[in-house]
């Protein structure tokens, strides 16, 4: 049978929990949970079934799938009552009914507990009216009005945050009312080494920008551009709100790009009162209303604006594999971490209010 299912079997030594990290883990989890219910609840062996049941069809933060999806291949039949309050019944001699309690008495205990772990954060975006983008262009400037664009990424709550490159041909931003227009092979040989001279003393993002132009040569991706993009925003029925840090050249973006109908909220860090304490802001990016903002006290640092790997190491302490500088890939990641603590500190629900 394990032949057949491709399963491995390996065996484990005693008190060496390391062997088999993943069940170990899910055991800590379990016990976080069966803790809520033995200060709730005296009966408590009586509802483990039901708190295995949650951590069975809860999507994990590792794998993105609930457990009962790896094991069944298919979406586990929760019935929608769950997510609403629950009501507690007590009248034991229903059967039904006392299942239906504790199965959303051990709902209501999970979800909590996430909130408070604060582990997944897209669990509870899920449940609300909007979607929440976060994207980032890569990109350099050919002349004073002119961009060359050449890749991003985009990422989205209704994907769980699943980063997707955005890749291809190369696009001119020409300026004034030009249009915009995929690069030829000529104008991508030429802005290589215009790329030389823009970026002369700037060794990062010139090996950055060289590196990207390369690939986009060889690759056979068709996701950056416009119509990509927009197909990307426009899924799924919820609201659209874009998220970007330092989002100027972004926006301008995609407004060449023809993409502006979204709400667009911009992060920044800023030294507001020139005394090097800097506040994290999130602003309207349209109709440049200041939407919340939380002190990071004081850091030495020249300049009155903290850039993306700045704020990021003052907000997340995880340790990211980082693969070059400038690859908006890793950008995005930034971003989201910067993002949850924003929605963790200031709340969906007064967000979402600034989102029309
Ligand atoms: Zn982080």
């Amino acid at each position: 049978m394990c032949k057949l299912l491709d399963i491995d079997k390996s065996k484990t030594t005693p008190w060496h929990p390391q062997t088999n990290g993943f069940l170990e883990r899910s055991h800590k989890t379990l016990k976080t949970y069966l803790r809520s219910f033995v200060d709730k609840d005296n009966n408590w062996d009586r509802l483990l079934c039901y708190a295995m049941f949650c951590y069975n069809t809860t999507v994990h933060s590792s794998t993105s799938y609930t457990p009962y999806e790896l094991v069944f291949g298919r979406k586990p039949n929760i019935p929608s009552t769950f997510f609403k309050e629950p009501e507690p019944q007590y009248n034991y001699d229903n059967y039904v009914i006392d299942l239906k309690r504790m199965m959303q008495e051990a709902h209501k205990i999970a979800r909590e507990n996430l909130i408070k772990k604060k582990v997944l954060f897209y669990f509870v975006i899920r449940e609300i009216s909007h979607k929440f983008v976060i994207l980032d262009f890569e990109f350099f400037p050919i002349d004073r009005y002119s961009k060359v664009l050449i890749s991003g990424a985009i990422s989205n709550s209704l994907d769980q945050f699943k980063i997707t490159k955005l890749e291809g041909r190369p696009w001119y931003l020409p300026k004034g009312h030009e249009e915009v227009r995929p690069m030829s092979d000529r104008e991508m040989h030429r802005a290589m080494m215009e790329i030389h001279r823009i970026f002369k003393k700037k060794t990062e993002i010139r090996e950055a920008c060289l590196k990207q132009l390369k690939i986009s040569i060889k690759t056979s991706l068709n996701t950056l551009n416009p119509k990509f993009i927009k197909n990307y925003l426009d899924k799924g029925s919820k609201v659209c709100v874009i998220i970007l840090f330092c989002g100027h050249s972004d926006k301008d973006i995609l407004k060449k790009l023809n993409i502006y109908d979204y709400t667009m909220l911009n992060i920044l860090c800023y030294d507001k009162n020139n005394n090097q304490s800097f506040y994290l802001q999130l602003e309207n990016l349209k109709n440049k209303k200041m939407i919340c903002e939380f002190d990071l006290g004081k850091i030495d640092k020249q300049g009155r604006l903290l850039n993306l790997v700045e704020t990021h190491k003052l907000i997340c302490n995880k340790k990211h594999k980082v693969t070059y500088a400038h690859d908006p890939c890793t950008d995005v990641r930034f971003t989201k971490c910067i993002f949850d603590y924003i929605i963790r500190r200031y709340r969906y629900e007064n967000l979402i209010k600034h989102c029309y």
